[in-house]
């Protein structure tokens, strides 16, 4: 395995192109937007630097890194050498059954076809590909160059030999992969959602505010960063999506998205991405201060 396409440059996109690219990969990165692309590139650009400044890679590192990536705003093009394609584009059923449909017409026959996606089936999304057996969820977490963890989707047709082959890739990107079976937001998200969509509804309820909120769970309970941080990270148009997608598939009430999150992501307040969410991050000053404690 030496091609990966790695479908969408946002977020995860670029962090997952970035982490195979540095382990030597031939990497395509596609995107429909060249804006977005080009800012992913900044991204992984940005973060390599990080990396020199603590003295963990070189400047050549740096450029056989970048030297690896070559970039495509046309998935036909994209995908046609490669021998696995990890798709990492926006969470949204229909774009992802679109994505995959096209994927399996013009990536060759042999090429395992994953999604990075956080919740959406794996069973479904291989339904709509003549090779559903070489469909699987490949499920990095951000920021990917740093997460250890990949947790390893079987759908429901997947065989062993493709899991077999993904479990190794993903040790040999330094990656602990973890296999789970594929129900609604899976076992990272199952945990984590109802945790950050708690945090929501006590903010929603008035019984703290955003930074006691984040405060209580990092100090008692030593979590690295608090809920509603974790979130706008994250995005919440992402955890929106996630949640609906459980909501629908276990049809559990408890599974409901708070109004609060509905509210801010039709405003367009999705965290990080837009510069505001629980935090503002149009200031400088506050941005830096939360990206240092991400750090
Ligand atoms: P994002 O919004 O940051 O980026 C999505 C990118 O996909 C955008 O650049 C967009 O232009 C691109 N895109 C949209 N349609 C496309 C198409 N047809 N072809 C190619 N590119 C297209 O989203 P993200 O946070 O990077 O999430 C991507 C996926 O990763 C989602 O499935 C999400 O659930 C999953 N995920 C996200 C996180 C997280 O912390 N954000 C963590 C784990 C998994």
């Amino acid at each position: 395995m030496k091609n990966i396409t790695v479908i969408g440059a946002g977020t995860m996109g670029n962090g997952i192109a970035h982490t195979f690219a540095h382990s030597g990969f031939n990497v395509a990165l596609v995107d429909i937007s060249q804006d977005a692309i080009d800012r992913g590139l900044g991204t992984i650009s940005k973060n390599l630097d990080r990396m020199i400044a603590k003295e963990r890679i070189t400047e050549d590192d740096k450029a056989t890194t970048l030297g690896n990536i070559t970039s495509y705003t046309d998935l036909k093009e994209g995908v046609s050498q490669a021998d696995l394609v990890v798709e990492a584009a926006t969470e949204n059923v229909d774009l992802k059954l679109k994505i995959f449909g096209d994927m399996d017409q013009f990536a060759p026959a042999n090429c395992i076809l994953s999604t990075n996606t956080s919740s959406i089936s794996i069973t479904q999304i291989a339904s709509v590909t003549k090779r559903p057996e070489k469909v699987i969820g490949m499920h990095f977490m951000n920021p990917v160059p740093i997460m250890k963890l990949v947790e390893i989707i079987r759908g429901y047709s997947t065989s062993d030999e493709v899991t077999e082959t993904i479990m190794t890739l993903s040790r040999k990107l330094g990656k602990t992969p973890t296999e789970v079976n594929d129900y609604p937001g899976f076992v990272a998200n199952r945990i984590l959602m109802p945790m950050i969509n708690e945090a929501i509804e006590t903010l929603y309820n008035g019984v703290a505010g955003v930074e006691e909120i984040d405060t209580v769970m990092k100090l008692g309970m030593a979590h690295p960063m608090g809920p509603l941080q974790l979130a706008d990270f994250i995005g919440l148009d992402v955890c929106l999506s996630i949640l609906n997608v459980m909501h629908d598939g276990f049809k559990n009430p408890k599974y409901a998205p708070c109004p609060l999150l509905v509210n801010m992501v039709m405003a367009g307040k999705k965290g990080v991405k837009s510069g505001e969410g629980f935090y503002d991050y149009s200031e400088s000053r506050k941005a830096e201060k939360v990206s240092a404690s991400f750090r």
